[in-house]
């Protein structure tokens, strides 16, 4: 059977989302011992030891079927964040709540969503595979929002309106009050999906999160995830805070189960353990000013950032004029894996995670062999 005439349409150009290396791959690809992955923005300190032994523990009940709707942890994020339980939807991943907004927003074949250029790349692949058109404002040159010409871009058929605060793979966040404003004047059928994802990294994060302003907001979604200052990537797990009736229509369609149980312990025990999230963000903040301090001082360029990656780009630090995926490859061939941005068309660029004090420390050392050698 051809693909190409039995699949949809949506299907059959479709570019699938490109993920940072693993460690195992890089390893066994040039024989390392030791293999360094600042790429995916992942928690530098690993797992909590409290959500470690609440895993355990739970183990042996993964036979049953999960609760539908996540009711302990949703009962734990309600006290957390100070919201009401209605208002807060958790998913497998805040992609699950990304692709169940735009479907149960968006009408396809006949709406749009409006996203900057670069963004994270999940938005753009889930409105097309609902068979939802993208339209794409391009970021100012310094990467700031283009707010107004966002707004002027809003038509009848604008389903949704995603910004990422603190962007990735920027690092830029805007202050809230802009925010604030944006979604004023917004028109009351446009939603605006606010991903802050990496806001726990933000310093000081009152001046940049939405989610205490959204009880007076009717069309805003703030989105964050248990992936990047929670460690827990690799078991999926975020959540939304909208409207209740918004939160509701989005339960009514979810896959009951895509929630499981070793998840639904795991986030609650994280809320948790305040020593862990503690030990992450000094270890993120420092390593922050430490790796953008160092690739300063090489003569690299590097953004402002709010997250717990830096944007950089070679500049003066490049005399040996070489691309931006040499060094990235260069690199790997030396055990550090990072990101390369040309999948953001920003061929030119380089994104690292913050790591622990020694990871940051072989970076830094790498890079400059890397880069002088
Ligand atoms: C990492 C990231 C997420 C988190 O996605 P999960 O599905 O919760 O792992 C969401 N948005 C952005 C912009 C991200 O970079």
């Amino acid at each position: 059977m051809q693909s190409d005439t039995f699949v949809r349409p949506e299907i059959k150009d479709f570019s699938p989302y490109s993920p940072g290396l693993s460690i195992d791959e890089i390893r066994e690809k040039y024989a390392l011992q030791r293999v360094i992955k600042m790429a995916s923005n992942e928690n530098p300190l690993g797992v909590s030891p409290l959500v470690q032994k609440t895993l355990a523990k739970h183990i042996g009940g993964v036979f049953r079927y999960p609760r539908s709707g996540s009711p302990d942890l949703r009962a734990a994020l309600a006290r957390h964040l100070d919201v009401p339980e209605e208002w807060i939807v958790a998913g497998n991943g805040s992609d699950e709540i990304i692709d169940l907004l735009i479907r149960v927003k968006a009408r396809p074949g006949k709406d749009h969503v409006l996203l900057f250029e670069p963004s994270f790349s999940m938005y753009r692949l889930l409105a097309r595979l609902c068979g939802v058109e993208v339209r794409t404002i391009p970021l100012d040159e310094d990467f700031h929002f283009p707010w107004v010409r966002m707004l002027q871009s809003v038509t009848e058929e604008t389903a949704v309106v995603f910004v990422t605060t603190p962007d990735n793979p920027t690092g830029y966040a805007p202050e809230v009050q802009e925010l604030e404003s944006v979604a004023g004047q917004l028109p009351p059928h446009v939603l605006l999906v606010v991903d802050e994802a990496y806001m726990d990294f933000a310093r000081p994060m009152d001046e940049y999160t939405l989610l205490p302003r959204l009880k007076d907001m009717p069309n805003v979604v703030v989105l964050r995830t248990f992936s990047k200052l929670y460690g827990l990537a690799g078991l999926r797990l975020g959540y939304g805070v909208m409207p209740p009736w918004l939160a509701d229509a989005l339960i009514r369609v979810k896959p009951p189960f895509s929630v499981n149980i070793l998840a639904e312990v795991a986030g609650t025990a994280a809320l948790q353990d305040i020593d862990f999230t503690r030990a992450t963000l000094d270890c993120v903040i420092t390593g922050r000013t430490y790796l953008a301090t160092e690739l300063e001082r090489m003569g690299c360029r590097v953004f402002p950032s709010q997250a717990n990656f830096l944007l950089f780009k070679l500049g003066r630090a490049n005399r040996n004029e070489l691309s931006a995926q040499h060094v990235f490859q260069e690199l790997l061939r030396r055990g550090v894996i990072i990101r390369p941005l040309k999948s953001y068309g920003l061929d030119e660029y380089l994104r690292v995670s913050i790591g622990t004090e020694e990871e940051n420390q072989i970076f830094i050392r790498e890079i400059e062999a890397v880069l002088h050698g």
